[in-house]
Formats: structure tokens, sequence, C-alpha cells
């Protein structure tokens, strides 16, 4: 049977996305090659977020080409996800040699396609249409093909986005918000944690804004949908005083809360405006969901989040940490930063800074402004130049980093429950989990740890990393 190599670019949603791929092509009798040289197939699943990474995606493909080329080896190759999107036959136009671009909604046709081009019945296939329920088909998953997902699991929830940042192209490369339904994710979280999944992220674009459109529709039950695994379990219903008044996306946090087996429950990416009462509320309420939240800033100036079109100000974003952190003390918080977005000026930028020392994140993720095709930010006037832009990232990785540290070291000393998840990429004797507030933590463990709960003494840290005291492990 054929071979393939996925390599993917980007956020979480993209590595659900290709595991999902994967597990399509498996279950057709693909198998998984260990690098490209070694594939008859191989996909990249693209980032559109910013140049950088759609100029990564595309040095890589002509490497592999150029290889194939020389080495007189024909290969399938292909484009998939976001860039895929909207760039769509543009890339076949620059690298001829490409035979498949498959959009964002087409992920579930890369078997009929790829077994199509294999069998040489058609020569190039582009497909970039909407479909219909395609937020839908990213269902299966490759349980035994990575240590960490056996344990641990990611669930797409939605796909698209509304919000239209100005900076932002997910809009165009995801399209419009469309949520699965309520039974149809919770069947799919009760097969894993039959399965041994023990923790399950529910992951989509803004997962906050999941059900908005859908409404009361996130509670049917269709006829294709697979049926839960415990079929004798208590229907699920809606008809709960507290569900009643939660947001759809509270809902589903309270319907996969249910799941015997499932210990730990997390969701990425929200967004600032979507922690409503209720969320925030939930944090207090559901013990499985752990004290962790990403909020993704952009920035602290309100006049460059009016100009982004983020829809809070810097003391709404202020308050809402302090709630978090009433609702749930410890709880950790990471957040997204934009810096050198256009307009921006060092006054501005000190807001940003002020916001971080007064927050103190865990860890942020800082992103220098891309102009990004056909977005209102691309062509506002003020671009900051790139110099600029590369000035204010050292400068505030080096506040967060400074910060992070801080908050890692006041870990030392202290007890905490790891999941543990499996080894170490970097060092296979060293065991990985993660406290529930996010925070990784390595210790000497072996494969009677993975899937445990645990307490570890922390020991010492490192660069975003705690370490566990072995001796204390109490399993
Ligand atoms: N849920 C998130 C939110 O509330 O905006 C969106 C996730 S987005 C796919 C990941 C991050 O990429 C954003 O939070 C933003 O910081 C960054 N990003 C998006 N567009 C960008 C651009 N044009 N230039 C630089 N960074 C960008």
């Amino acid at each position: 049977m054929p071979s393939v190599f996925i390599k993917t670019y980007g956020c979480q949603m993209n590595e659900r996305d290709s595991e999902a791929v994967a597990a399509q092509l498996v279950a057709k009798g693909y198998v998984l090659a260990k690098s490209e040289a070694a594939a008859d197939v191989v996909l990249l699943n693209t980032c559109s977020v910013r140049d950088f990474a759609e100029q990564k995606a595309i040095n890589k493909m002509g490497n592999i080409l150029g290889t194939a080329r020389s080495e007189q080896r024909t290969q399938i190759t292909g484009f998939m996800g976001c860039m895929a999107q909207s760039r769509g036959r543009e890339l076949i136009d620059r690298l001829p040699d490409v035979d498949l671009v498959l959009g964002t909604q087409k992920f579930h046709r890369a078997a009929e396609y790829l077994d199509e081009l294999l069998a040489g019945k058609r020569d190039k296939i582009v497909d970039v249409e909407a479909e219909a329920k395609s937020e839908a088909t990213i269902r299966e998953h490759l349980l035994n093909g990575s240590a960490k997902t056996s344990v641990s699991a990611f669930v797409s929830i939605m796909q698209g986005c509304n919000q239209h940042c100005t900076f932002c192209i997910v809009p165009a490369t995801r399209g419009e918000e469309r949520s699965r339904t309520i039974p149809d994710i919770v069947a799919e979280c009760r097969e894993l944690a039959a399965r041994g999944v023990r923790e399950i992220t529910l992951l989509g674009q803004i997962v906050t804004s999941y059900g908005r459109r859908e409404q009361r529709d996130i509670w049917q039950v269709t006829s294709d949908m697979k049926q839960p695994a415990e079929p004798h379990e208590t229907p699920l219903c809606h008809s709960s005083l507290s569900t009643l008044h939660s947001s759809p996306f509270v809902q589903l946090l309270e319907a996969v809360h249910e799941i015997d087996g499932l210990e730990r429950i997390r969701f990425t990416s929200p967004h600032p405006k979507g922690y409503g009462d209720d969320l925030v509320a939930a944090y207090a309420r559901l013990p499985k969901l752990c004290e962790s939240a990403h909020l993704p800033l952009q920035s602290g100036s309100d006049r460059l989040l009016k100009l982004m079109h983020r829809g809070y100000t810097r003391e709404k974003f202020l308050g809402l940490t302090r709630k978090l952190r009433r609702a749930r003390p410890g709880i950790g918080l990471t957040t997204d930063i934009i810096v050198g977005f256009p307009g921006e000026t060092e006054e501005d930028f000190e807001q940003t800074l002020s916001l971080c020392r007064e927050v103190e994140f865990d860890n942020a993720y800082i992103f220098k402004y891309s102009p990004r095709r056909d977005t209102p930010a691309a062509a506002m006037p003020d671009q900051v130049p790139v110099a600029v832009r590369e000035e204010r990232n050292h400068r505030l990785l080096d506040l967060v980093n400074d910060i992070a540290a801080r908050k890692y070291d006041a870990f030392i000393g202290r007890q905490v429950q790891i999941l543990v998840e499996g080894p170490s990429r970097k060092n296979a004797a060293r065991y990985t989990g993660r406290t529930r507030c996010n925070k990784i933590v390595l210790f000497d463990g072996g494969e009677r740890h993975r899937g445990q709960l645990m307490d570890v003494k922390i020991e010492r840290t490192g660069s975003f990393t705690l370490y566990g005291d072995p001796a204390i492990v109490n399993v």
C-alpha cells in the first residue's frame, strides 16, 4: 500500500486536521512514512496566519520537488489547509509539479483524491469549494500514532470565524462559523475516553462562539452520527436550569464534563469577549475544567484594540483576568500579542508592556505583525517598519520571559498534580506530563506512569519547564 508523510505548519487546529487525514488514510490501507524521502505521497498542511508560515511551506515543497526530481523518484505531492484554501490553483501555477490542493472544508476527501491521483485517473486536483457539514468531518483519531494522543486528545468542535479582526486572514481561510452538535461531540469524546484518553482539549478558531449560530440545533441528534459508545447511558438532555441559562459553549462543557473516565477538559482558542459570567462560573463549578485560560490580548492599547476590531477594552480585559483568578485561584493565564500593528506608537506599545506587567501571564505568544492579503489592516496607513517590529518583539519577549521565569520558580518545593503523557521527545529516559494549569513537568519515569494522574514535587525549573522529583512520585 502507498505510504504517506504529512507535515503540519501552524496551530493545534492544523495538527488536529492532519491527524484526522492521517487516520482516514490509515483506515484506507495507507502506511505512515517516517520521512518525506521515504513516502509515495507527501502532504503539507499549511498555515496562513503570517507570511513567514506560508513562505516556509512553499520553500519546503520546492525542496521536496527538487529532491524527488534529482533522485528521479515519482511522488504525489499536495498542499492542504489554510494556504491551500486562500491561494488555490495559484500554488500549482507557482509549483507545477504539485498534484493536489485541498482546502479547509475538504480534508475528508483526501483519500478519494489521492487514490485517483495514484491510479493516474486524474492529473491535478484543486478543491477549495465550501462544503456543508464539513465541520463534522474532522472526527477520526490516530490514538496509537503518537504516545501523547493516547492520553490526551484534541476534539474539533467547530470551524470558521465570524470575528473579522482587521489583521486576520482566518475568516477567509476557514469560512463562517459552523458548529458540530453536542451529541456528536460527546459521542466522539466518549469513544476517546473508552479508548483510554483522560484529557480532552476542545478546539476551534473561536471556541467561545461555539453554537451561537445554531443555538438549540446544537442538541440535535442526526441520523448519520455515530452513536455513543455506551448506549445504555442516560441520553443527554438540556432541560436542567443551569444549562438553559448557559451559552452553547458552556452547555457543551457541561455535557463533556459528564463523561466517565475523562479527568481533564481544556479548550482553545477562545476570544476574551467570549468569557461571559457563565463561562467564568464554569471554572468554579466544573472540577474537570482545568485551571488554565488562554486570553488572546493582541494589544494593551485601547486605540489599537479598536483599530483591530477586537470588541473589548484594556479595562475589560483586566477585569476578566481578575474574575478568572477569583473563580480559580492559581489559574494559568496565557495570551497572544501582536507587535507592530499598523499605527502602533511607542506609547501604544508601552500600554502593552504595562498590561503584561500587571497581569503577569504565565506565557505569551508574541507575533510580529504580518500584513495579510485582503485584510483591512494591510491597507492601513503608518505600517510599522520591520526593524521597529523586531525591536518591540525582543523587548516584549524579554519582559514575558522574566515574568514567566519568576512564576515558574515559585513552583519550586510545591507538590503538583500532573497527567503523564509519555516519554519526553528530547530525552526518552524522561517522562512528561502537564499540571492542571498547563505547565510541562519532566521527571525520571517509565511506561507504567503513562496516563497516570500523579503528584510530583517540583525541584527545579528550566525554560517554561518544571522538573519533578521521582522520589516522591506516589504511584
Ligand atoms: N482566538 C484568537 C483570537 O482571539 O484572536 C485567534 C487565533 S489566531 C489563528 C492565532 C494568533 O495569531 C492570533 O491570536 C494573533 O495573535 C496572531 N495573528 C493573527 N493574524 C496575524 C497577523 N496578521 N500578523 C501577526 N500575527 C497574527
